[in-house]
């Protein structure tokens, strides 16, 4: 049997939902006989892939690295599942909406910064105007809620697709849970 191909991806989360994913515990190896992780924070590969089965991706779109970033995993990438309240809505960085990108960069780089405080203009992307959730910039096949999702659920999740099945998720996870 050919393995299917998964992979994960972390744009602007705190990276609990990756950490909710290492929970499957040994549940991680029933999915590695089935499928091979060709992407994630979680492995070395520095770049995304072609022909992936099934990508999870944690976070909001916040930046411009984050928006090339979502753009080219969802071309290579077969099913897209957006894991975790703040790729589904934005959530905890899509609190900075309000204040717009210089409060945002004043608060972070010169107000809380004693040693050589100033804006970088290099290695930190470029903040977009606002955090968004993913779906606003490419179609997204399935939804995870959560904050986290917890472990069960993304297992369920997972096997389903790997199993070709589309997960019904209304009764394992919700907003916040
Ligand atoms: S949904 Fe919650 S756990 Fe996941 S990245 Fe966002 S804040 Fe972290």
């Amino acid at each position: 049997m050919t393995k299917k191909r998964i992979a994960t991806v972390w744009l602007d989360g705190c990276s609990g939902c990756h950490m909710s994913f290492l929970d499957m515990d040994e549940r991680l190896l029933d999915l590695a006989a089935v499928a091979d992780l060709v992407y994630s924070p979680l492995v070395d590969a520095k770049e995304f892939p072609e022909n992936v089965d099934v990508t999870l991706v944690e976070g909001a779109v916040s930046s411009e690295d984050d928006l090339h970033k979502i753009k080219l995993v969802r071309e290579r990438t077969k099913i897209l599942v957006s894991l975790g309240d703040c790729a589904v809505t934005a959530n905890v960085p899509g609190m900075r909406n309000p204040f717009g990108t210089k409060a945002v960069y004043d608060r972070a780089y010169r107000e809380n910064v004693t040693f050589d405080p100033g804006i970088p203009d290099q290695v930190v992307p470029p903040l977009l105007p606002t955090s968004r959730p993913i779906h606003e910039f490419v179609t997204v096949d399935v939804y995870v809620p959560g904050c986290p999702p917890s472990a069960d659920t993304i297992y369920y999740a997972v096997s389903e697709l790997l199993e070709g099945r589309t997960p019904d998720l209304s009764l394992k996870t919700r907003f916040g849970a």
